[in-house]
């Protein structure tokens, strides 16, 4: 796990330091570490090849017009990007703040002898003079501010250029793909997408499985005012499902009305529906003593761990028939979970939190962040494909609650769920 958050976060001290853990003690456990090593030697060779832009050395060019007094703070408040770098065949541009797919354009060019892929991305970076990066493979890039506030990053090669881009948080990742095969390739005929069909084409047909928590019977957790879980994530789900349709997505609900639903009944369809990811809403509640301390949003994915939120979390939305299961049966199942799955659950628990905090944000800027966790619940045991548990904030809080019963504040954390499971599957095509 901490491999992979160094991964994530592009952190290469940390991704050796982990890869180094994970040989040595996958040696003294006799098991196979070759992938392992192969990863860390490929970072070895990813550090001489790592080329950062030099930086500009803004004083010295400014200190003759401007006095002493303007500070850098001033001159830096304008720029909106922090950072812009080649790494591999990426390159990786860092915000100042989130950002959204709004601050991207693309397009493609046929040029004389070749093809260009053209990205304008919304934001202003102090050392775009026409600076040039370099993946090895690619015949140039360019990067340079088109106007006050457009960075433009243009790719050039002789062939067919595919480049596809995607968004973590204030991370924007514009990645060269099938370089190795990209030699063989000696016409230029294939058909020219955009980058909406690019996306549109990944997600065609992909298939979500959307589980609106508790009904019928079952209200769920119940707040102040006789605000129930079971409206609250019905709503959220519908909005989900128009979005993910219009976006591509064929979508199945575990229920399409208040009515009653299994636990186990719930995962059986999307295994049923050969589903690619297993969504399931949920609204946290504490006890009526701790209405005004509890808030914000959360997200879980199944795992072994136990940590004690997560398990005071999981005991409440499991059912009872799971709850009345011994120890033992209990961990037999965990057991069997299979790794890679817990993986990709991981991974696109951490898309959907992040989007979806993000877009609750825009309408509640205090929006608490409840972190991504993993724990036992199980809802999510029987799915054989990743799958996810949203808490989209605590019904139990005053405040809180009464956010959850708006339409538009229901819509934005929809938007935000949809947003990350775009974003899961740019990254995991
Ligand atoms: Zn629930």
């Amino acid at each position: 796990m901490d491999y992979l958050k160094a991964v994530l976060n592009s952190n290469t001290d940390e991704e050796i330091k982990n890869l180094e853990i994970l040989i040595s003690v996958g040696k003294k456990l006799n098991k196979n570490v070759s992938k392992y090593e192969r990863a860390l030697s490929q970072i070895d060779t990813k550090n001489k090849t790592i080329k950062k832009i030099e930086p500009i050395k803004i004083d010295k060019i400014t200190s003759i017009k401007k006095p002493k007094i303007t500070s850098i703070d001033i001159n830096d408040s304008k720029y909106t990007i922090k950072s812009v770098e080649s790494r591999n065949n990426m390159i990786i541009i860092d915000f100042k703040t989130p950002i959204t797919k709004d601050f991207v354009r693309f397009y493609e060019k046929n040029v004389k002898d070749g093809q260009q892929d053209i990205y304008d991305i919304k934001g202003r970076f102090k050392d775009a003079y026409p600076t040039k990066l370099s993946i090895p493979g690619v015949k140039q890039i360019v990067i340079s501010q088109e106007d006050t506030n457009t960075l433009r990053i243009l790719f050039e090669d002789k062939t067919n250029l595919k480049t596809i881009y995607f968004i973590n948080n204030n991370r924007l990742i514009l990645k060269v793909l099938d370089l190795d095969n990209k030699t063989l390739a000696t016409t230029n005929n294939k058909p020219k997408i955009s980058t909406s069909k690019k996306i549109q084409n990944i997600v065609k047909n992909k298939i979500v499985v959307l589980d609106a928590g508790h009904g019928g019977k079952d209200a769920g957790a119940v707040g102040p005012h006789k605000r129930y879980e079971k409206v609250v994530v019905y709503n959220v789900s519908r909005y989900l499902e128009t979005l993910l349709k219009h976006r591509g997505y064929k979508v199945y609900l575990t229920r399409n009305s208040d009515r009653f639903i299994k636990l186990q009944n719930r995962t059986l369809l999307a295994n049923k529906r050969n589903a690619d990811v297993f969504i399931s809403i949920h609204a946290n509640s504490v006890p009526k003593s701790k209405w005004n301390e509890a808030h914000g949003v959360e997200t879980f994915f199944l795992s072994p761990a136990r940590s004690e939120r997560a398990k005071r979390v999981a005991e409440k939305e499991n059912s009872m028939d799971v709850r009345k299961m011994n120890y033992s049966s209990k961990n037999v199942l965990l057991s069997i979970l299979n790794q890679s799955k817990i993986t990709a659950s991981n991974k696109l628990a951490i898309d959907i939190h992040k989007n979806m905090l993000y877009e609750a944000r825009q309408i509640h800027k205090d929006v608490d962040d409840g972190g991504v966790r993993e724990g036992p619940f199980w809802v999510l045991v029987g799915a054989q494909m990743p799958s996810v548990l949203v808490e989209v904030g605590y019904i139990s809080h005053p405040t809180e609650g009464r956010r959850l019963y708006n339409k538009k504040y229901q819509q934005k954390i929809a938007l935000g769920i949809a947003n990350g499971i775009d974003s899961y599957f740019l990254k995991n095509p």
